[in-house]
């Protein structure tokens, strides 16, 4: 039997190598297969969260800049605080609208609006507010929870896009008087019906998923994931931590999508 491995019957002259493959070695494996999944699929969907924005200088609700006059920012999230408290809660918003509006698209954001190009069937999913993905230039966005650049009329439902600062908070209706609201989802509330309708049947037919940034417990995007793997879609995660969606993917870069995303899409 010398010469020969057992059971295989070939002599091992002519037999296959087993390979061990160094870490490095196996994400850049695991990178040409994603890319290639990425290139040949006809339909490609992109879930993001807080994190893609992270290396544009976006705060988030839990980072350190979370605490805001040691106010959990959580809290004022929510339909509750704003009845209670509209001023406090429209402080807070401008404090996050000045913010952002310092913050630019990174890489990240650049390379997922050059990838929509080469994609007839595409829709880019974000649980962020902050506008980014369209200053990047993203056009097939649903923004699920809405956009801080957004202000809603409580009495008559105006609604219209708003870059600059209000003098006196909170904020007036010009036509009826009523109280004007940030345009974004609050804990509680029902997500836009069109960007939530488009999401769930994006995410029911195309053939991979990319999700990036998200910690992945906001419902209902943290089911997002499941849904499309269920209707068959190749997975794959980018976030520097594991999260809950992890275990079901079939490819996860832990790294920062501004690095990572350019070399999976370039
Ligand atoms: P999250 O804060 O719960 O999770 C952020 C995730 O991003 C984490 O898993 C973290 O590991 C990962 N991350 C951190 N740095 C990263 C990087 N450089 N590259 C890739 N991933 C990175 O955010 P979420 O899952 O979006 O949920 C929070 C909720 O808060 C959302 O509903 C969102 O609407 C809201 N929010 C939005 C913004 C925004 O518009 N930018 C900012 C704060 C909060
Ligand atoms: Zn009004």
């Amino acid at each position: 039997m010398q010469g020969r491995c057992v059971p295989c019957p070939q002599p091992t002259s002519q037999h296959h190598k087993v390979q061990v493959l160094s870490e490095d070695e196996v994400v850049v494996a695991m990178m040409d297969t994603a890319r290639g999944w990425i290139r040949t699929c006809r339909s490609l969907c992109v879930l993001t969260g807080a994190g893609v924005s992270a290396e544009s200088g976006v705060p988030t609700f839990r980072g350190p800049e979370g605490l805001w006059k040691m106010r959990d920012p959580m809290s004022l999230a929510t339909p509750e605080a704003f009845a209670e408290d509209p001023k406090e809660v429209w402080e807070w918003y401008q404090w996050r609208r000045r913010k952002i509006r310092g913050c630019a698209p990174n890489a990240g954001h650049v390379a997922l609006a050059a990838v929509e190009a080469a994609k007839t069937d595409f829709l880019l999913v974000t649980q962020n507010v902050d506008g980014l993905h369209r200053a990047a230039g993203s056009r097939r966005v649903a923004e699920i929870h809405g956009s801080i650049w957004g202000i809603r009329c409580t009495g008559c439902g105006a609604e219209r896009y708003e870059q600059g600062d209000f003098t006196d908070l909170p904020p007036r209706c010009g036509a009826c008087g009523g109280l004007l609201r940030p345009g974004v989802v609050w804990f509680g509330e029902m997500l836009p019906r069109e960007a939530s309708g488009a999401a769930t049947d994006m995410l029911t037919r195309c053939e991979v998923l990319i999700v990036a940034g998200t910690s992945a417990v906001v419902a209902p995007a943290s089911g997002y994931a499941a849904l499309a793997k269920r209707h068959g879609a190749r997975v794959i995660e980018v976030n520097p931590d594991e999260t809950p969606v992890s275990r079901i993917c079939d490819a996860t870069f832990r790294g920062k999508s501004g690095e990572v995303l350019p070399s999976l899409l370039g």
